[in-house]
């Protein structure tokens, strides 16, 4: 049996086939992809196609010994889905598409999934970009979130669902796409180098305040 994660794939509750999940950026696909997905499913007999909270397509059900075969003819990353890192990165339409939209929510998101998918972090580490303060990208129960105004992006960060759900603190507000970038390299270095072992941001800020890490990422 394969280890979680191992090949890109994460075994099921029947204890003997596995899911993988193609790694689709803010879950905007191609229809080449979407197509290639479905005659993969196909041809290798998965039980399932299963549209995730993270807006990808998880396909579930494969045999172990196919799933090579499968990535090698979906030709498409492995979207990281377990284990401490950055996992996919939830944007909205934002002004490329939605009416409402106040900043560009999928450039900023595109540029955060190309620098941090997969990044390795001291747990898991969700972020959310929303265009405007309807915030479709859920940002509140995101560690690490952007929401689009008028004047630029406000940024909440310690936000996590589970077993004891969080919901994000502003942190600063009013900052350009540049500078929200920067701000999250400051906000990873803070988070690596502070956290415990599986501790999410939220659970850190709780511990060491949140005047802390605003000290650290906003000043100098
Ligand atoms: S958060 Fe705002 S911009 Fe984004 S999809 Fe929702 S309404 Fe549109």
């Amino acid at each position: 049996m394969l280890k979680d994660g191992e090949k890109g794939a994460v075994v099921q509750r029947d204890k003997k086939t596995y899911a993988i999940v193609p790694h689709v950026p803010m879950g905007v696909i191609t229809p080449e992809l979407l197509r290639q997905i479905a005659d993969t499913a196909e041809k290798y007999g998965v039980q399932a196609l299963k549209l995730t909270s993270a807006a990808r397509i998880a396909m579930v059900g494969i045999n172990e010994e196919d799933i090579d075969a499968v990535w090698a003819e979906l030709g498409a990353d492995p979207g990281a889905a377990v284990g401490p890192c950055v996992r996919s990165i939830k944007a909205c339409p934002g002004t490329t598409f939605c009416r409402l939209g106040m900043q560009d929510s999928l450039g900023l998101g595109t540029e955060l999934d190309k620098k941090y998918h997969g990044y390795s972090l001291p747990s898991k580490f969700k972020i959310g970009v929303s265009g405007c303060i309807n915030q479709c990208a859920e940002n509140c129960i995101k560690d690490l979130g952007f929401v689009g105004k008028r004047k630029g992006w406000t940024v909440a960060v310690g936000g996590m669902g589970g077993a004891r759900p969080r919901l994000a603190e502003m942190l600063t507000t009013e900052i350009n796409t540049e500078e929200a970038l920067k701000l999250t390299q400051k906000i990873m270095d803070f988070y690596r180098a502070n956290a415990k072992k599986r501790e999410r941001l939220g659970k850190l800020i709780d511990r060491v305040g949140m005047e802390e890490l605003k000290k650290a990422v906003l000043e100098g």
